[in-house]
């Protein structure tokens, strides 16, 4: 597919279409130019239920993460989805952990979420909410479904559940408890929910339709026996309830109008709709702790959207607890992680990241984006707003021998060449500086616009210096250049002589040293979920992480500020990381580097 719309070319995704799609909307989502919100299927959508006064004019989403590990780019795209079009039209967004999975979830999870969404320029809708908080209100409508005769306490083992359940070829075969009465099952689940059973010996299920070609309806479970604490409610439950169940009552608890989420729910919508259905609606907006009123109260509609997928990347949550509980990163916030907090430290800023997910687009077909459209996402931002400085990664010594001892000059360098708004920046001018190792070559190839023997180059914002002469050491390695400087050329071009290239400098007496990180992708492979792949870290880049000491910076970054981000001229952008960095010692991320192959491409 080759489409181009607002000037970028979306050749980049590759799309397959989702099966099952039976949504009316038409799949309509547009990469964007990152100037507004585009439109999508979703907006139609509420913009029709606001036309048609269907939830009274509110719309209320809900952000609805389960606190069991850190939020990658993925999650940003719902995060910016539920907070965008929440904000789009005047209604409000929750944040509500998920958190019905006690023994994988946690605390610190819970604070990193909230912490990054709140880092991505977001702001959730009074006090973060958990579906914890609504345990009691979930055990009573699940007393609600049972004296319905909608759930059943089931005895049968996980596996005999499992072979009862049947196949996507064949139906599913009734439990032997499924006729249990009433009474019976209000008995044993009271004793369920006093802790009397042992893991895994009874379970409550709903009672719809063992023969149902969608297996989410084949009777499924709605509440586990799990004897384990859980992080908000401590020992007060022996018993959890299932997601599936949980969700959607939650959400009608909230008043939630439009509950978005990805494609793999599309199945269990008509298990979200049978619950909410079957139970007393007016029961349902009695319990909440929002004021969506009873009378004309719609239930919440959920909508499915493709999940973000992006090339040389992993998003799977699990994938990525691997690759921190097994060292193969250093934490969820390396900044080679897809996380936020990975993304952040790496030196992407929020408009980064939203400016990206807009661009992505929303839409009900799954495919896969770039990465480099992430990459170009950082590099927008950071070239209009980074400020320039210099920073020589490899050392090379110059000593300019014309140059008299003693004497500095300071020159004056604009901190961005296009806006002078961001001021200028000193540097002291003297007779030893260092060049970067790369910018020099004792036998140049063809067309060398940098510096070798008897060859002249400018010192950036500086004079033109010619190279006389090479010293190395007993191996053979140059270890200083002797080079004179023309002093006549600070700022003007030398008559008649053509000086080939521009390299970056900094005065050696009164560089600082610097650690600098160079990051490259953390896999190599496009696809590391391929199925011809047998493990996805078979894929790991060996050489995603290149930690160079001894570099030598611009005597003006001593003040930089943990996470400030600058152009280090000719090498790429980079950020003062947040935890590594002292006073004593900065230490810099490679967050990309200047060339971008995706404007190329695109553009
Ligand atoms: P898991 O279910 O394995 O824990 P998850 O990625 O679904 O992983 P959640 O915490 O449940 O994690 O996700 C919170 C919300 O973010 C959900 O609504 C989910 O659909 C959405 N989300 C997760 N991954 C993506 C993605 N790659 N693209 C878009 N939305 C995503
Ligand atoms: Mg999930």
């Amino acid at each position: 597919m080759r489409n181009t719309w607002n000037g970028y070319n979306t050749s980049f995704v590759t799309c397959e279409k989702a099966e099952n799609n039976d949504m009316s909307a038409s799949d309509d989502s547009k990469p964007n130019d990152a100037t507004g919100p585009a439109s999508n299927f979703i907006r139609h959508i509420i913009e029709q239920d606001l036309q048609s006064g269907k939830h009274n004019g509110r719309v209320q989403t809900r952000f609805p993460p389960e606190p069991n590990g850190f939020l990658h780019i993925g999650h940003a795209k719902s995060i910016c989805l539920n907070f965008g079009v929440a904000d789009s039209y005047g209604g409000q967004c929750n944040l509500r952990f998920d958190d019905t999975n006690p023994e994988k979830e946690s605390q610190e999870f819970v604070n990193a979420i909230s912490d990054d969404i709140r880092w991505l320029g977001f702001q959730w809708s009074g006090d973060i909410r958990y579906t914890s908080s609504y345990f009691d209100a979930l055990h009573d409508f699940a007393v609600q479904l049972i004296e319905k005769g909608k759930a059943y306490v089931c005895s049968l083992s996980p596996e005999q559940a499992r072979e009862y359940r049947g196949t996507l070829t064949s139906p599913g075969i009734d439990s032997p408890y499924r006729e249990r009465s009433v009474e019976e099952n209000l008995g044993l689940f009271a004793q369920m929910r006093a802790g009397d059973f042992p893991d895994g010996t009874h379970s409550l299920r709903a009672k719809i339709d063992m023969a149902s070609p969608n297996i989410n309806m084949r009777d499924p479970v709605l509440y586990r026996i799990r004897h384990v604490e859980h992080h908000q409610t401590g020992s007060k439950w022996p018993i959890y309830p299932m997601y599936d169940y949980a969700h959607c009552i939650s959400d009608a608890m909230e008043c939630v109008t439009h509950s978005l989420c990805t494609l793999e729910f599309e199945d269990h919508r008509p298990l979200y709709d049978w619950i909410l259905q079957t139970l007393d609606i007016k029961s349902l907006t009695a319990a909440s702790d929002n004021s969506c009123a009873a009378d004309d109260y719609v239930l919440p509609r959920q909508i499915e959207f493709a999940r973000l997928n992006i090339n040389y990347t992993v998003m799977s949550k699990r994938k990525l607890k691997e690759l921190v509980t097994e060292n193969y990163v250093n934490g969820w916030d390396d900044p080679r992680m897809p996380t936020l907090s990975g993304l952040r430290r790496r030196g992407f800023t929020p408009e980064s990241i939203r400016n990206f997910c807009e661009r992505a687009g929303v839409a009900r077909s799954s495919g896969t984006v770039d990465v480099g459209m992430l990459e170009h996402s950082i590099r927008e931002d950071l070239d209009s707003n980074a400020p320039r400085a210099m920073c020589v990664l490899r050392p090379l010594k110059v000593t300019l021998s014309n140059y008299p001892e003693n004497e500095t000059q300071t020159l004056v360098l604009p901190c961005h060449p296009k806006n002078e708004e961001m001021g200028t920046r000193e540097i002291a001018f003297a007779k030893t500086l260092y060049i970067d190792a790369n910018d020099f070559e004792e036998i140049p190839p063809p067309k060398y616009k940098r510096l070798s023997p008897g060859v002249e180059v400018r010192l950036r914002g500086g004079y033109v210096i010619r190279c006389d002469e090479v010293i190395k050491n007993a191996e053979g390695e140059v270890v200083e250049l002797l080079c004179s400087y023309d002093p006549e050329t600070l700022g003007v071009n030398p008559v008649g002589r053509k000086v080939k290239g521009v390299i970056h400098w900094v005065p050696a007496e009164s560089a600082l040293d610097v650690e600098v990180r160079i990051y490259d992708r953390l896999f190599n492979k496009e696809n590391p979920d391929d199925k011809s792949i047998a493990d996805y870290k078979e894929c790991l880049n060996p050489d995603s992480l290149l930690v160079l000491t001894g570099c030598k910076a611009e005597p003006s970054l001593k003040t930089a500020a943990a996470e400030a981000s600058f152009q280090f001229e000719r090498e790429g952008y980079f950020c003062v990381d947040r935890h590594d960095s002292t006073a004593e010692k900065i230490v810099f991320n490679r967050t990309v580097t200047l060339r971008d192959s995706w404007a190329k491409i695109s553009g």
